[in-house]
């Protein structure tokens, strides 16, 4: 079930990508393990899943016990200033950087084990009041201020698109955040060179693909049993 629905993910993907004329090396597939048992996770692995998000730091701790370096770890959830100490340990790239105060303490943490931690800033692309992100026009900034950060990598922009019934009408938002990207980079003298975006989940993935994304996170079309 699960080697049939990565398979079936996998050529959707293809396809988006040759339908926007994009490379398939450019777009990674995060398969998002939050509500999968371990034997999911494992059979996941066997069937060519090389990158795992999880969103509490937590359950990823318990999980990394028998998955360990297995997978490139990916923190895509909200995260506390209280659990970053964790979260350095075990997590590659963290999604989900929304404030100036959370982006210190992930310095401080990070020069003390001689990390420099990679990270995506979270933008709340839609402004909806449910979702964390900074707002698009924080972003600059946000980026003059974190780049000077010596542990601290920034690599590109993450955002959640809202719920809809129709992929179509989650477009705005992903195209808002590539754009977003593009500004960044046009600012002169800056130190920072934004690149990726994670953006498009089980439902709208295809439709992010399109507007750009570099990395989509996909649970449900994975772990879901029919
Ligand atoms: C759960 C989650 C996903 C995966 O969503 P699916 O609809 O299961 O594909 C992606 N990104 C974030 C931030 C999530 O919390």
């Amino acid at each position: 079930m699960i080697a049939d629905n990565i398979k079936n993910v996998t050529q959707r993907i293809a396809r988006s990508c040759e339908k926007s004329g994009r490379s398939l090396s450019d777009v990674k597939l995060i398969c998002v393990t939050k509500e999968a048992r371990i034997n999911e996770i494992e059979e996941a692995l066997c069937f060519g899943i090389k990158d795992i998000g999880e969103n509490r730091v937590q359950d990823a701790l318990i999980k990394y016990r028998t998955i360990e370096n297995k997978a490139t770890w990916h923190l895509i959830g909200h995260l506390q200033t209280n659990k970053v100490k964790d979260a350095l340990k075990i997590f590659s790239l963290i999604h989900s950087v929304d404030t100036v105060r959370l982006a210190e303490e992930i310095q401080k943490c990070a020069k003390k084990i001689n990390k420099v931690q990679d990270i995506l800033v979270q933008v709340n692309t839609s402004g909806e009041e449910s979702k964390f992100g900074i707002r698009p026009d924080e972003a600059g900034a946000f980026f003059k201020e974190v780049s000077l950060y010596p542990n601290i990598s920034i690599l590109g922009l993450m955002t959640i698109a809202p719920e809809v019934d129709d992929p179509e009408r989650a477009r705005p938002w992903f195209q808002k955040l590539r754009e977003l990207r593009n500004e960044l980079n046009e600012v002169r003298c800056a130190k920072y060179d934004v690149r990726m975006l994670s953006m498009g989940m089980s439902n709208d993935f295809e439709v992010a693909i399109e507007e750009g994304s570099s990395m989509v996170r996909i649970g449900r079309a994975i772990f879901k049993n029919d």
